[in-house]
């Protein structure tokens, strides 16, 4: 793959290169974030309208204001992300994450365990985060700007303020000091993020009712609720830590 061997050739120490990565993350992002956001919403809110009904967790559409605002703090986010990106790009290019090309470098079978890996690592940072942030003087600070969507829909997915993102952008690129990933790996984890945030933000559940995935993973029932009622359900992607934690909404309660 010619255009592959030539991103990995650039030289990400020269500050121009650097500066146009940094570019080209931040329009893929919000790309991505616009288009990905948009054809789910299109898709649920119009195209399957009569499929998904039943399942819809918002009685009216959110208006256009909301929209218009969710939009311009996932512009703020993508440039955001793309910073952290771009500097993960620059620590690998000078050796010091430990990001792999060669998939044989480490097993097979290490693939799905460095997956497992990041995947509980990111879950343990974003529910402990995520209590921080709701604790008062946090809250109006930094995480508001996300609660301020309580009906939300696919477009709230990246809706944060910058600190928020900030701190959000700076765990995988942190763990790549640490755990060795294939940049496939990688990718596939950054995908998996935006994806589970447009589905469990989108305003209609998708899972099987009372299923093993409705338990155990995060779907937007269960983060709906965090917005509905703010005290629950915290969690990003698995919902172990709200259930240790006691902080999953007990049955009972609307
Ligand atoms: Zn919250
Ligand atoms: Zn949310």
């Amino acid at each position: 793959m010619p255009e592959i061997n030539g991103f990995w050739e650039a030289d990400f120490g020269n500050p121009y290169v650097l500066i146009n990565v940094t570019l080209i993350f931040f329009l893929v992002i919000f790309a991505r974030y616009i288009l990905f956001s948009g054809m789910y919403h299109y898709l649920i809110y119009h195209t399957f309208k009569t499929v998904f009904q039943h399942k819809f967790l918002h009685k009216k559409v959110p208006s256009h204001g909301q929209f218009r605002k969710e939009i311009k703090w996932a512009f703020i986010g993508s440039a955001i992300f793309a910073i952290s990106g771009a500097a993960m790009i620059y620590f690998w290019y000078t050796g010091k994450t430990m990001i792999y090309i060669d998939i044989l470098e480490y097993s097979w079978w290490y693939v799905p365990m460095s997956i497992f890996a990041y995947l509980l690592i990111h879950e343990t940072y974003y529910y402990w985060l995520h209590r921080w942030m709701h604790r008062p003087g946090v809250y109006h600070k930094i995480h508001k700007v996300h609660h301020d969507s309580v009906e939300t829909t696919a477009f709230t997915s990246f809706s944060f303020h910058p600190a928020e993102s900030f701190l959000q952008s700076a765990i995988i690129p942190l763990l790549t000091f640490i755990i060795p990933v294939h940049w496939m790996v990688l990718l596939a984890l950054l995908m998996l993020m935006t994806l589970s945030a447009i589905v469990n933000h989108a305003g209609v559940e998708v899972f099987p009712e009372k299923g093993f995935l409705q338990k155990n993973i995060i779907g937007a029932s269960h983060h709906d609720v965090h917005h509905k009622l703010f005290r629950y359900n915290f969690g990003l992607y698995f919902t172990f830590w709200d259930k240790w934690m006691g902080t999953e909404k007990p049955d009972g309660i609307k």
